[in-house]
Formats: C-alpha cells, structure tokens, sequence
C-alpha cells in the first residue's frame, strides 16, 4: 500500500523525506547563483565553491554599527549588526568583529597561513579554500570580546559570555552559527563558535527551528546548481 502511494504521489515522499547533503568531500565544484542577490541561498563547502569575483559595490564598514574596527560587510547586514550588538551590550557584554568580508584573493593568503602553520590536510578543516569560504558573500562575520584574544585560540569561544550569547539569540538577527560543534561531518568544518553568517531574520529563524547546520538546510531546500 506505501508503495502504491508513492508511486501514485512521489513528491509528496519528497516532502517527508527530504536529501541530506552527500558525505563531505574536496573539489572545485562553481556554483551557478546570483552571489549577491541570492546570497543566503548559496551554499558553499568544501566541494562548492565561488568563482573569483569582484569585491560586492555595497560594502560598508562595521564601525557604521557601532564596532570599533574597520571590516567590511554588505550594507544587507548593517541593521540587524548594529541591532545585536546593541542588544549584546545592552546584557553587558562587549563584542568585536575579528573579520568579516574576504575577497577570493585574500582567502587565499589565509587559507596559505593555515597550510604554513598546520599543514594542508588540518588547514582545509579549520580554514576553506579560496572560492569556498562564506566570507567572500560578505554576510560571514568572526566575533570575538572586546579586548579578547582570537576566538581560535580559546578552548570554546562559546563558553565565554559573549559567545553563548550569541548561541541563544543570534538568529533573531539573522544570523545562523554555520559550523555548529558536534556536526563536523555535516558542515565539512570543524567547530567555528565564532562564524556567523547573516541569511536574514525569516530564514535563521527556520534555519534554528530546524536545528540542522545551514549546509544541511540549504541542500534540502536550495541545493546548488553547478555552473554548466
Ligand atoms: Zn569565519
């Protein structure tokens, strides 16, 4: 009889039994996206990546909310950045932005750093390639404290105050913490409490009440299309 019905109505076995992301895996895969336009929608890992693009014509500083540092992100993040970080204060806490937007160019003098320091095979766990890091959307954002050494030189950035608050609320601002601990082998990265990436309010929301990493929300609902 299931039989029957599935084969009488097989997308609705679509809806019940949504595709998980395949196991995580190395390649150069370009996605075929409107980086810009559709930016929560694309969904990098260590296979899919960006092409080489040309830094976003709408960046802004940070300090336009209320940081002290001169990153940048897309004008899209500013209010609700400045939003969580005056809410963030507002509980006493003091946040900073360690890094935010990164060209392809410049991710690869990073993800170069990562390799010099600790060699290829841990580098492409703790850092992305270029093309394949969510900083080149301009929507990614590292946060540390204020006054704090970097996020990735403490055991679990998370157990800070700033950092567990973030956990607790940070989706009511849009963002979505994108490599959740415990969920390596879904996210192809190891646990970042400090990667937050903006998607806006309605989508971190879902993203949060599904309780699954981005990687895995976005491939059952938007998975990506390779550039032919
Ligand atoms: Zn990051």
């Amino acid at each position: 009889m299931l039989l029957a019905t599935v084969a009488l109505w097989p997308w609705a076995l679509a809806q019940v039994a949504p595709d998980d992301p395949p196991p995580c895996t190395y390649g150069d895969v370009v996605v075929d996206v409107d980086h810009l336009r559709d930016h929560a929608l694309v969904l990098l890992d260590t296979t899919y990546r960006l092409p080489e693009t040309p830094d976003p014509s709408d960046l802004v500083r940070v300090r336009e909310a209320g940081f002290a540092s001169d990153h940048l992100v897309r004008a899209v993040v500013i209010d609700d950045l400045r939003a969580l970080r005056e809410d963030a204060e507002a509980a006493g806490l003091a946040l900073e932005v360690q890094s935010a937007y990164r060209s392809f160019a410049y991710q690869r003098q990073v993800f170069d750093g990562w390799v010099a320091r600790l060699g290829e095979a841990q580098a492409r766990r703790v850092s992305a390639r270029p093309g394949h890091s969510e900083h080149q959307l301009g929507t990614a954002i590292d946060l540390r404290t204020r006054g704090g050494p970097a996020p990735w030189d403490l055991a679990d950035w998370a157990r800070t105050p700033e950092g567990a608050w973030l956990v607790q609320h940070a989706h009511r601002y849009g963002f979505v913490l994108s490599y959740p601990a415990g969920e390596e082998e879904r996210t192809c990265y190891d646990y970042e409490p400090w990667h937050y990436r903006w998607v806006g309010r309605e989508l971190a929301g879902a993203v949060h009440e599904a309780g699954v990493p981005l990687r895995v929300w976005l491939w059952r609902h938007h998975p990506p299309q390779a550039l032919p």
